[in-house]
């Protein structure tokens, strides 16, 4: 841990982790710049509040004197490294870090990480749910949606740390006592530079890890399972029993079970779960994997896995109306997790409402589950048309475009097919503020539509 009085730190942006590193900081006496490319407008009160804690605010743009004054830079990860400011700063020679990084220097508290491209956040809060219902003080954090240093005076038993590819490419002495990988599909390209960039990035997260500590690794993904680390690899695995490894967790006879100390045990049947799909089996079995070498007894790890309900915008219940269940799964905004989604539903088959701003990934094993598994595809927003042309390439007919989410709604439940899942495999930036404000006017249509439907409800 450090001592900051007096040091000069420049933070780059004025989002949530900006404005928690900046209090952090100023409060540790450190002279803390934040700096925001933006007007801040909206942001009043948020300057106001870090003014007062001694933080100088500048706006609009970051000057060269909050660069090269700065003997550390806490930039927010969604400044690209390839972005000027930090193009700049690395002609400096100044360290550059993210708050993920700085809280893991901070603190003493042992670090669960969780990365992967889909199911973070939902194993993240599984692991929190488990050791939180098993008397540890464990919150959810960082990517997440809270900021990690926020959480150290909350004196934790554990943080259970979320971390994007964004955070962990400002990472690098970051080493959580158990990291877990969940698995790797393209996404974000443009942002790392293509696929290497993007695996490195998560690759770096078990880079500083020493051999106490723990690297919970899915053998199914073989990017994942290919992660050269220090660490102790505690395996888990959906698709086999990991009959020759001597922990790890997995399936047996249709069961979710793990092996750890020479013991092996039963969690319980994936059917016992409130989330739904064979990804969620994954899910559940890294934070199996994490509550087991976090030592919670096996008992309170199956009887607090099966009390767990989905994240909003995560194959989200929303209702059934008229015999048709509505399902918002709005936080897919990739083709991979449209598919998890997709074959979530095995005794059915969906009308799939999807679209958005196009990620431009390719479409081909998108195509085939929508093939097996839809009745029929909504499209909206702008990726429609590229969605539309590679569906029909691939042979599937029942194509329906819509202008607007409540024209798609509309469409989902006359058709009478199936289930309307809506999981758009799409950014939601063309139509919404965020994927959050999508699922949630989602739900808004389908109560309106229930209203309309069966007013007495
Ligand atoms: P993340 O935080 O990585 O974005 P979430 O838990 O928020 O992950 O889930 C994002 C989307 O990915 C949801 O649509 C969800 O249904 C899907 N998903 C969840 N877990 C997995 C998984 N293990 N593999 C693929 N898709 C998943």
């Amino acid at each position: 841990m450090a001592d900051w009085l007096n040091k000069r730190v420049a933070i780059l942006g004025l989002g949530r982790s900006g404005a928690s590193a900046a209090a952090y900081l100023a409060g540790k006496g450190a002279k803390v710049l934040l700096s925001e490319s933006g007007s801040g407008a909206a942001q009043g009160s948020k300057i106001e509040e870090l003014s007062g804690l001694g933080v100088a605010v500048e706006l609009d743009g970051h000057s060269d004197e909050a660069l090269s004054s700065a003997e550390l830079i806490v930039t927010s990860p969604g400044i690209s490294p390839s972005a000027p400011v930090l193009v700049k700063a690395r002609q400096l020679n100044k360290e550059v870090i993210c708050d993920v990084e700085l809280a893991y220097r901070e603190t003493k508290t042992p670090i669960i990480a969780v990365t992967g491209t889909n199911g973070k956040s939902t194993t993240c809060a599984l692991i929190s749910y488990i050791l939180s219902r098993a008397g540890r003080v464990a919150p959810a954090c960082g990517n997440f949606g809270v900021p990690v240093l926020d959480q150290l005076s909350k004196k934790p038993d554990w943080l259970v740390v979320e971390v994007s590819s964004f955070q962990s490419q400002y990472c690098s002495a970051f080493a959580p006592a158990i990291a877990v990988w969940l698995n790797l599909t393209p996404d974000h390209l443009d942002w790392h530079g293509g696929l290497d960039g993007y695996i490195d990035a998560k690759r770096r997260l078990f880079a500083a890890q020493e051999p106490h500590q723990y690297a919970v690794l899915n053998t199914d993904d073989p990017v994942v399972a290919a992660t050269e680390t220090r660490a102790e690899i505690f395996p888990f695995s959906a698709s086999s029993e990991l009959s020759g490894a001597v922990q790890g967790a997995f399936m047996k006879d249709g069961f979710l079970c793990y092996r750890i100390y020479g013991r092996s045990r039963i969690v319980c049947a994936p059917e016992e779960l409130k989330i739904i799909g064979r990804h969620n089996w994954e899910n559940a079995l890294a934070a199996i994997s994490a509550a087991a070498l976090a030592e919670v007894a096996p008992d309170e790890i199956g009887s607090y896995l099966k009390e767990f309900q989905a994240l909003e915008h995560r194959l989200e219940y929303v209702a059934t109306i008229d015999g048709v269940a509505y399902y918002n799964d709005s936080k897919a905004t990739n083709a991979d997790s449209t598919i998890k989604a997709l074959q979530a539903f095995p005794e059915e088959k969906v009308v799939l409402i999807a679209g958005g701003r196009d990620k431009g990934t390719d479409l081909s094993s998108f195509a085939e589950a929508v093939k097996a598994n839809a009745a029929a595809v909504v499209l909206i927003g702008e990726a429609a048309s590229r969605f539309a042309d590679e569906l029909s390439k691939s042979g599937f007919e029942k194509i329906y475009r819509a202008g607007s989410l409540e024209e798609a709604v509309d469409t989902g439940g006359q058709l009478k097919l199936g289930p309307v899942l809506l999981s758009p495999a799409c950014a939601s930036f063309d139509m919404f503020k965020d994927y959050e404000d999508r699922g949630r006017v989602f739900k808004d249509l389908v109560c309106t539509r229930e209203k309309r439907l069966s007013p007495q409800a």
